[in-house]
């Protein structure tokens, strides 16, 4: 088995996802889904010339003189509220009491704020006066809301791929899609092996321990977009692991995941049961923690084994699965934002990439990293604890107090 850098694996599990099939779904279900299509704007937006503020459409040129020593009184010859097409025309030294989102008056080119009248009113139920004056000029196009300044009829204004956030859904309602194309949400079938592993709930026995994994990978793969598919716990038996792995097949998962069994000789099961209906490979990835990596597939549908310890799980996941997870989900720009931390501790490795545990905290604007004690594979509250991973690079085997390093944030 020879020794694979971290991006070399990620590659070669990447170019095994493909995004799955897309649905529509009323824009009320579409929060966190992932555009299929780029939405083109069919409106201009705003829809129409309107007023920003409560006050008085008017003609700008009527006001250039005004000044205290000289007020300017305008009649008011329309009351325009919101939601209503005004069916007056504005002559030179008319007025139109407006609303805040009312459509402008035709003839008139700007508005002026109540506040900045002698009709200082927006009582509701309040009859507009006979008459305006003001007492400064004011111009052209002033608190008006002209329509497509903000969004242009055949536009794209968002694109495939992304993921639809809640003012994403805000504009799509505003441009009248009340259906989105979206890619279904993945299903990922997951899976414990080991005799010691017992559910969450069930009453301790002597040498066995709770499966953590399948819950927090459960969370993970929903925190990813995906739909859980939760088998169980495999017994360290052929026809258990069999029985599980030929489930997820029939729920049509789009990708098998499970944990534990990886390292050399232990997985022999897991081996067997998926070659008789596919390929498995073991890898050696040159990082820390989790270096050993199962890939394959069982019947076409892409199977990955993580190591079984909890923090090598975590790590295993965030490296390779959510990724992979994104690709299916049809998730354009899968690329997690890396953070500049710097050390304040010495932090010495083993030369192989190591995604370790740290607590940051912010001084002037710099995050400066600190490890969460020891670094055990199965110290799951040391990652509990740690605000990020801090990313070792491949080849360093001390990193001095000071320096800087990419981190992941949690
Ligand atoms: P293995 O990869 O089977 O050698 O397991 C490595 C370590 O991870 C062992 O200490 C296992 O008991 C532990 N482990 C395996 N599966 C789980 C699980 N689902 N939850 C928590 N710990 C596990
Ligand atoms: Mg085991």
């Amino acid at each position: 088995m020879s020794l694979l850098s971290v991006d070399q694996a990620r590659e070669r599990i990447l170019s095994h996802f493909e995004p799955v099939e897309t649905e529509t779904l009323p824009l009320t279900n579409c929060i966190h889904r992932v555009l299929a299509a780029d939405i083109i704007a069919a409106d201009d937006l705003p829809l129409f010339d309107n007023s920003s503020m409560d006050g008085f459409a008017l003609r700008a040129a009527d006001t250039s003189n005004a000044a205290p020593a000289s007020p300017v009184t305008l009649r008011v010859v329309a009351d325009i509220p919101a939601g209503y097409t005004p069916k007056v025309f504005l002559a030179p030294g008319e007025a139109a009491r407006i609303m805040t989102g009312a459509q402008m008056p035709a003839g008139a080119d700007a508005v002026i704020p109540v506040e900045d009248t002698d009709f200082n009113t927006r009582a509701p139920g309040t009859p507009a006066p006979a008459t305006v004056t003001l007492e400064k000029p004011i111009n052209a196009g002033d608190n008006v809301r002209s329509r497509g300044m903000d969004v242009r009829a055949g536009h794209s204004v968002l694109e495939k791929g992304n993921l639809l956030k809640p003012q994403d859904i805000g504009l799509l309602a505003m441009l009248g899609f009340a259906e989105v194309e979206v890619y279904r949400r993945p299903r990922v079938a997951l899976l414990s092996s080991g005799d010691e592993l017992l559910e969450a709930g069930a009453p301790l026995e002597s040498g066995k321990i709770r499966d953590s994994n399948s819950y927090m990978l459960a969370a993970l793969i929903e925190s990813a977009g995906a739909q859980v598919l939760r088998l169980g716990i495999a017994r360290d038996t052929r026809p258990s692991v069999q029985g599980l792995i030929e489930q997820a097949a029939s729920l049509d998962a789009d990708l098998i995941l499970s944990s534990a069994g990886v390292s050399v000789g232990a997985f022999d099961y897991v081996k067997d049961v998926v070659e008789s209906n596919g390929s498995l490979n073991f890898w050696r990835v040159n990082m820390r923690p989790g270096k050993p990596l199962a890939f394959g597939e069982y019947k076409n549908i892409p199977f990955i084994g993580l190591p079984g310890n909890p923090v090598s799980a975590f790590v295993g996941f965030e490296v390779f699965v959510r990724d992979a997870i994104g690709r299916l989900g049809g998730i354009s720009d899968g690329g997690r934002p890396n953070v500049r931390v710097r050390c304040e501790e010495e932090i010495r490795s083993d030369g192989r990439e190591s995604y370790l545990r740290a607590v940051l905290h912010e001084k002037e604007g710099l995050y400066f990293a600190r490890l969460t004690g020891h670094q055990g594979s199965g110290n799951l509250l040391s990652l509990v604890q740690a605000d990020a991973l801090l990313i070792i690079p491949a080849g360093v085997k001390c990193v001095p107090a000071g320096q800087e390093l990419n981190a992941w944030l949690l």
